[in-house]
């Protein structure tokens, strides 16, 4: 079991091990607000303590930095907005060719506001979402054709996620260069995510095992009536709720302690 391999890692050699996370439906439960998102009671915590005796300890996330810090501190290194965003420390690196999209993203996030409401536009500045969890079905069609007719329109890429719709600039960053650019010094890896947006990351970490680059790694699915069949292919171990993540964190501190 691949999750074992993490755990002989982490009683062994913990400074080659490295844990990345996706927040939202993996170390927290989707609600209706997204900004009202927190990680389930527990996590927080667990990862800090993994976080100080890892080689490294990341959460990987499609949020700005600037909501993550909400709750991770360093040395938990946090990367944004599917890579265009990391803080290692005290600092925030921004890819530079996000910000040359940052006057389109601004004028499109008025747009939306416009067509949906305040309250369906979660704007991160560098990127867009447009939810529509428990509109109509006839909202999400119109979410959808908006989104894809913006994106021809200004050049940004549509991105389809969990009951909401994104645009994102062009780049080609996702998690898996976000988690890639993070393993340095790391031989031993493991990723959780539970949405089509982690499904790079879910690769990457494949690929590079299969290169002889990670020695070992595992990849945690959080599944649920939403979960693209594809995520499955790719998972080396699936639970089925974001709090099912405190037993695997414990069983890791308990690795280390052995
Ligand atoms: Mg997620």
């Amino acid at each position: 079991m691949a999750l074992a391999a993490i755990r002989d890692a982490l009683s062994t050699d913990p400074a080659r091990v490295g844990l990345f996370f996706d927040l939202d439906g993996t170390l927290a439960e989707i609600v209706d607000d997204p900004e009202t998102v927190v990680p389930i009671s527990g996590v927080t915590e667990r990862i800090a303590r993994l976080g100080e005796r890892l080689g490294r300890v990341a959460v990987v996330s499609g949020r700005p930095v600037s909501f993550l810090e909400r709750f991770f501190a360093p040395p938990v290194e946090l990367s944004g907005l599917y890579g265009l965003e990391h803080r290692s420390g005290p600092r925030v690196l921004v890819d530079s060719a996000a910000l040359e999209w940052l006057p389109v993203m601004s004028q499109t996030a008025d747009r939306a506001r416009v067509a949906f409401g305040l309250d369906a536009v979660e704007d991160k500045r560098y990127s867009l979402t447009i939810h529509y969890r428990g509109a109509d079905e006839g909202r999400a069609d119109e979410v959808v054709r908006w989104v894809e007719q913006v994106a021809i329109e200004t050049g940004l890429d549509a991105r389809v996620a969990k009951m909401s719709v994104e645009l994102h600039p062009p780049t080609t960053r996702s998690k898996g260069d976000a988690v890639e650019d993070m393993l340095g010094g790391i031989d031993v890896a493991m990723y959780c995510g539970d949405d089509v947006g982690d499904l790079p990351a879910f690769r990457r970490l494949a690929e590079l095992h299969d290169a002889g680059v990670l020695r070992d790694y595992a990849v945690i699915l959080v599944a649920g009536d939403e979960t693209s069949p594809l995520m499955y292919d790719h998972a080396t171990e699936t639970i089925d709720h974001p709090s099912a993540m405190l037993g695997v964190l414990d069983g890791f501190l308990d690795a280390l302690e052995s």
